[in-house]
Parts: structure tokens; C-alpha cells; sequence
């Protein structure tokens, strides 16, 4: 395809063809066309240039999501220099490695003006530099993937599934909700940026209110919905969800994390006009590899989908058995490595492909599934036992409100499997009762043989990612139950 040359021809390019449509609009704040987007964001790209940056040189946006985070992201792609988008919720420590280890010369602050001055705009090649996104953190520390302009515009083309420009939807066809947060690739890659090459509307929340996101599909006429499992959880369980007015909606968008099949099935029931689909991806890939179409979604919503046409997949070391192997990637889309971070970053490839930290096994047909992150597989006595296989059957198990399958360790087996459970507000769990649902639906030795009650939510990041870290270490298992 004929992408672009940088993120700022394609802004440049829309402001001129669509000066006055509606490109940005933050729900109880400002409302930006296209135009303004680009006469605001040479303004900060003029002022951080005023205040001593050159191209190449760092800045950490550290705002809440908004009108104001777009105009600090833009302003960075104008004036060359390279975003780095921070996670607001971090505690002041992970703040302080994330902006020590970027080594950012500017911050943009919450409470402080935005940087302005005379209108500038570099012209970018495709595979300069355009921002560094921390990666959520689920597994260890936050690495900072390397993104360039080409990156982030062919997962851009991903997401639109290659179709050619004029038949894209766009204006008031293509309005996106964006609950997510806008400091993670889902959010400002998937959603923001998507749907700014594509000449659409990005609706974005300020922070997550399920009541209120139900609310501003019909209120803000949301073509596209687009979050992770976690928050379509919660919206089936709000109680407005039964009355809202859902039409306007026709894509629902999930990923980011494993979904339960049986949580497909509902999304698929609750939205009368939707098309679903599974997007699979990664910080390091900015955003997606694989998707899932509407017509495969509700058989095999177990799998990831297909390959995007930008990207190559591979099995690393797949066992010749179940098929199973680490999954590689190669493609345009892929981060050249970390920041600061040589020795992970040689570490992270094989022969030029990403290694994905993910254990898959490809069908025939291409359709991907992910069963496991290497790291959250438990190994029970040399049987593998994939802890999402066991959450997705725990999934429907009584009085089962959110789970996560985690290694035990085990004199005898060297690790045993193990259930964190919660139960709904008030609800309770008989773990006798557990083990007799799963006996059947899945092999005796995948069944927990421990499990651990918990009366509080289970900890997750802020992109809905169940900590599992937290949950091996503090975990207090009591005898085992089977
Ligand atoms: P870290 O790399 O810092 O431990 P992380 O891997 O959670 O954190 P992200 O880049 O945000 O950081 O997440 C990518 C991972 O999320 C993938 O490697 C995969 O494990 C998981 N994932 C993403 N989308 C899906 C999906 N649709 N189904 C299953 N898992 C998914
Ligand atoms: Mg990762």
C-alpha cells in the first residue's frame, strides 16, 4: 500500500482535505477539527522548540487522557521530537524509572499550559523515531518499544484491513469511543491514530466510567467500540446496559488480553448491530498482528485470528505434538527494539523476528491461537498445563466472577495448578462445587488443586491485565482441594 511518508504528512493531508470535520473530541472538554489539530499542534511543536528541543530529543507526556494529550503527542511528531507517552496511574517511582530511563528533556504536566510559539513542522522519513511506548508491565519491568512513523502507520492500514482510501469509512461513519487508556498502543495507535487516517471522529473518556461509556455510544453516535475484555465485563453487568440504545454501534473491538469465549457470545448477543473481532497485539508491534472477523467470532472464539496482511508469523520450537510454539514476527510494524535496553533487545530477536513471549499454534486455515504467555505457563510434573485454558473454563464454573490460573509450587510436581477466585459483590464460592463443574469440561490434571478465595477484585493494570506477579507471591494457598 501507499502509506504515507510520517504521521505529520498524513495530519497535514487530512487537515487540508477535511479542515473542518471533527477530528478530536474530549467528553466534558474541548472539540478539535482537523484543521485546529494541525494549527494547535505546530504551536506546541514551535514552543518546544523555543524551549531548547531538537529533533531526537525526548518528551514525556504525562497527561490525563484529552484534547490536550492529543495536541502534546502531535506537537511532538511536528517539532521531531520523540513522545513518550507515560502511564498516569504508575507511582511515583515508575515514574521516575520511566522518565530516567527515557531520559526525557521535557515533560508535559498536568495543571501547566501547553508550550506554544511560531507555527513549525519537520517532514519526517518513515523510519525516524516517533515516540516510545513502555510496554504494560504485566510480566516485569516496563520496556520502551522503539516505534517509528512507518510503525505506527501500517498498524493504521491493519486496522482498516487494507481498504483502499476512498472507500474507508470516515466523518460521521467512522466515531470511536476511546476508554482505553491513550498512554498504551490500543488506545493511541489502534484508536487515535486510526481513526485520524481515516478521517473519522476519536470520542475520548477521561477516565473510565462504565454507566457513562454505555451512555455515549448513542449520545456521541459510536460507530466503533473498541476495548478490552475486562471493560465489556463490566458494561454486561451494568445495570443500564438492558435499556441503552446500542444501534449506532457496528464494530466491537476487543483484545489486550485472553477473552473467555462465553464473554464473546454475550457481547455478540447485547449489541443488536455489531460486527465483533479479536485483535491480538503487541506494545512492540504497535498494535496489531492477528484478527479475528465477525463471521469466525462466536465459533472460534477462542483464536486470535488471522495474520494482518503487514506482518509474518512463525513458531519458535514448536512441540511436535500439540503444535505449540513460541510465536515470532516480522514485519513493518515491529519495533527495531527497546530503548536504553541492548542486551533485552538482542534477546527479544531470533534471526531478525520478534519473539513474542507467547505460546501459540497456528491451523490450517491461519487462524492463530494464543494459549498461553510463556511466562504463566505451569508446568505440572512435565505436563503443560496453559492457565487461560483453565480461566476460560473457570469462566462459566458457579459463582465465578473473575479467576486467574496461576503455578503452585509442589514438592511432588514441582508446580501444582492453582485458582484465585471472586466472587461477585455478595456472592459466594464453594470450591467443591467448582472442581465438580470443571471435572468433564476439562482434563483431570488441568483441574485446580488448589484454590484460594479472594473477596476483592482481582489487582490488574490499568489496560485491564490481570497481575499475576502479585498473585505467585502473595497468594495464600490453604490445603489442596483435590
Ligand atoms: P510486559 O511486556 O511489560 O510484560 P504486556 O506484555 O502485557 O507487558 P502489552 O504490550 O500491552 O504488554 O501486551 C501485549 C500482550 O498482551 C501480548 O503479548 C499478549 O500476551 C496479550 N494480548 C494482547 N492481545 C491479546 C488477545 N487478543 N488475546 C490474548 N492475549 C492478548
Ligand atoms: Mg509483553
Amino acid at each position: 500500500t501507499n502509506l504515507p511518508q510520517s504521521l505529520v504528512h498524513m495530519l497535514r493531508q487530512q487537515a487540508d482535505e477535511r479542515a473542518n470535520d471533527e477530528a478530536v473530541v474530549a467528553l466534558d472538554g474541548e472539540r478539535l477539527t482537523f484543521a485546529q489539530v494541525w494549527q494547535r499542534a505546530a504551536q506546541v511543536a514551535g514552543g518546544l522548540r523555543e524551549a531548547g528541543l531538537q529533533p531526537g530529543d525526548r518528551a514525556a507526556i504525562m497527561l490525563p487522557a484529552g484534547v490536550d494529550w492529543v495536541l502534546a503527542l502531535w506537537g511532538c511528531l511536528l517539532a521531531g521530537v520523540v513522545a513518550v507517552p507515560i502511564n498516569t496511574r504508575f507511582a511515583p517511582p515508575e515514574i521516575d524509572y520511566v522518565l530516567d530511563d527515557s531520559g526525557a528533556a521535557y515533560v508535559f504536566a498536568p495543571g501547566e499550559p501547553l508550550p506554544r510559539g511560531a507555527a513549525t513542522a519537520v517532514e519526517p522519513q518513515p523510519g525516524d523515531l516517533a515516540a516510545i511506548f513502555y510496554t504494560s508491565g504485566t510480566t516485569g519491568k516496563p520496556k520502551g518499544a522503539l516505534t517509528t512513523h512507518e510503525a505506527f502507520l501500517s498498524n493504521c492500514e491493519s486496522m482498516l484491513r487494507g481498504t483502499p482510501r476512498e472507500e474507508r469509512p470516515s466523518g460521521d461513519a467512522y466515531r470511536t469511543l476511546i476508554s482505553v487508556p491513550l498512554f498504551h498502543v490500543t488506545g493511541c495507535n489502534s484508536q487515535l491514530l486510526t481513526s485520524m487516517y481515516a478521517g473519522g471522529t476519536s470520542v475520548i473518556m477521561p477516565t473510565l466510567d462504565v454507566g457513562r461509556l454505555i451512555a455515549e455510544l448513542s449520545r456521541e453516535r459510536i460507530s466503533f467500540m473498541v476495548t478490552v475484555p475486562a471493560v465489556y465485563a463490566m458494561m454486561l453487568a451494568h445495570p443500564t446496559l438492558q435499556t441503552a440504545d446500542l444501534s449506532t454501534v457496528i464494530r466491537c473491538g476487543y483484545g489486550g488480553a485472553p477473552i473467555a469465549p462465553d464473554l464473546v457470545h454475550r457481547i455478540k448477543a447485547a449489541f443488536p448491530n455489531a460486527q465483533v473481532s479479536n485483535g491480538f497485539g503487541m506494545t512492540e508491534t504497535a498494535s496489531l498482528l492477528t484478527s479475528l472477523p465477525d463471521d469466525k467470532a462466536a465459533e472460534h472464539a477462542d483464536s486470535v485470528g488471522y495474520q494482518v496482511p503487514v506482518v509474518d508469523l512463525a513458531l519458535y520450537l514448536a512441540d511436535p505434538q500439540t503444535g505449540v510454539g513460541e510465536l515470532l514476527v516480522r514485519g513493518p510494524n515491529i519495533t527495531t527494539g527497546y530503548w536504553n535496553k541492548p542486551e533485552q533487545t538482542r534477546d527479544a530477536f531470533i534471526d531478525g523476528w520478534l519473539r513474542t513471549g507467547d505460546m501459540a499454534r497456528v491451523a490450517e486455515d491461519g487462524k492463530v491461537y494464543v494459549v498461553d504467555r510463556a511466562k504463566d505457563l505451569i508446568n505440572r510434573g512435565g505436563e503443560n498445563v496453559y492457565s487461560v485454558e483453565v480461566e476460560n473454563a473457570l469462566a462459566g464454573a458457579p459463582g465465578v466472577f473473575e479467576s486467574a490460573v496461576i503455578a503452585v509450587p509442589n514438592e511432588r510436581l514441582g508446580e501444582a495448578v492453582g485458582a484465585v477466585l471472586v466472587p461477585p459483590p455478595g456472592g459466594h464460592i464453594d470450591p467443591v462445587a467448582v472442581t465438580d463443574y470443571l471435572s468433564g469440561r476439562i482434563a483431570d490434571f488441568k483441574i485446580p488443586q488448589y484454590i484460594h478465595v479472594r473477596n476483592e477484585p482481582l489487582p490488574r493494570n490499568p489496560g485491564g491485565k490481570i497481575l499475576k506477579a502479585p498473585l505467585r507471591r502473595e497468594t495464600q494457598w490453604g490445603d489442596q482441594v483435590r
